[in-house]
């Protein structure tokens, strides 16, 4: 990893008992040292920072504002690449070839791909101060709007929105959560260590949309934020639903069992497949992967009470042909607009491949 002599000799105490370059969730004082790479600079000090605590008693319904509107495509839950790492559980779709879930924010207008889904352990985001059991953050990339612009020393970075929810363990099992786990559980069988669900196969050429995850009847609150993780980019439109998911607490810990066999029985080098090595996961002592809440500033934050609409198909590309209609230039047809812009998706999505977005 190259860094300068002054970045780097920040980072020797963090650097103790720890893989280079990771950021504990411990020790997160020291997030604001860590150097970006390969773009743009260390937001972690900045005044829109993510999670934050919402107090709902501060907001009031915003009255005639459109719901959000959520396009499930066809993608099934073979499309996904699930992962565990050290610090969390991820199931990535921006490389595969099938029609994406998408969402629009009703606060922007603009059309948000799903690139991946991951799942923190502990809370992340508060409502009243009070936390959940885990945190499901749906990450997208907008197909509008390709970049945030920044100053002209820095390079553009991804424009992104999360849709959020909270997961609480309660005494009543999830069933759809279930597919999910097992997919997990997958990948850390596939180390030689148990055996995947014999079911798994099954599922796996079921059509699924993370959108199904959304609590029926919730509202959702809009603001701007940043990545939960270094190097902290606030460039995120966050939209966190106020209902929790309700899982079982096998459920959840499952998830964290998961997190933990990684870090604590994974092949080394020598390829010794299950050798229990030092704990090298970056979770906090109590197992969690939540970065604490940052003040909200002086950030307007919308609440949108309105029904949430989960369709099937997306309909061609209507938001950026009204985009175009407002130009002086004639409007193209969405056909022969398709491919410039899927062009575009794609330079921008592989772009965030390389970055951290956890
Ligand atoms: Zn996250």
């Amino acid at each position: 990893m190259k860094v300068t002599l002054s970045v780097a000799s920040l980072l020797v105490p963090l650097l103790e008992g720890a893989e280079p370059g990771k950021f504990l969730y411990n020790d997160q004082a020291a997030w604001p040292t860590f150097p970006a790479i390969p773009l743009g600079s260390n937001q972690c000090n900045g005044k829109q920072q993510s999670p934050v605590n919402l107090n709902s008693d501060e907001y009031a319904c915003k009255p005639d504002i459109a719901g959000y509107q959520f396009f499930a495509g066809d993608c099934t839950l073979g499309d996904y690449h699930f992962t565990i790492n050290d610090h969390g559980v991820k199931a990535s779709v921006e490389k595969a070839i099938c029609e994406k879930p998408k969402m629009i924010s009703p606060g922007t207008d603009k059309v948000y791909e799903i690139i991946q889904f991951h799942i923190h352990t502990g809370c992340e985001n508060k409502f009243n101060e009070q936390g959940c059991d885990a945190e499901l953050h749906m990450v997208h990339l907008a197909q509008t709007g390709l970049a945030v612009p920044r100053t002209s020393s820095e390079q553009e970075l991804p424009d992104l929105a999360v849709y959020g929810i909270m997961l609480n363990g309660v005494d009543e099992h999830h069933e759809a959560f279930d597919s999910l786990i097992d997919s997990w559980k997958a990948v850390a069988c596939s180390t030689g260590n148990c055996t995947a669900a014999s079911s798994l196969s099954a599922i796996l050429t079921q059509p699924f949309s993370p959108y199904s995850l959304i609590p029926t009847s919730t509202d959702t609150y809009n603001f701007q934020g940043s990545l939960t993780t270094p190097p902290c980019w606030e460039v995120v439109n966050w939209n966190l639903a106020e209902a929790p998911m309700r899982v079982s607490f096998r459920q959840i810990l499952a998830i964290t069992n998961l997190i933990i066999k990684y870090s604590g029985y994974r092949s080394t080098e020598s390829n010794t497949i299950g050798q229990c090595v030092d704990d090298i996961s970056v979770v906090s002592i109590a197992g969690l992967s939540g970065r604490d809440t940052h003040p909200l500033n002086d950030r307007d934050v919308v609440k949108n009470c309105e029904t949430i609409q989960i369709d099937g198909a997306f309909p061609a590309l209507l938001s950026v042909t009204e985009d175009v209609k407002s130009g002086t230039e004639p409007a193209p047809s969405s056909a022969a607009l398709f491919p410039a812009l899927l062009a575009a998706v794609v330079v921008a999505a592989s772009t965030a491949a390389t970055l951290f977005l956890f």
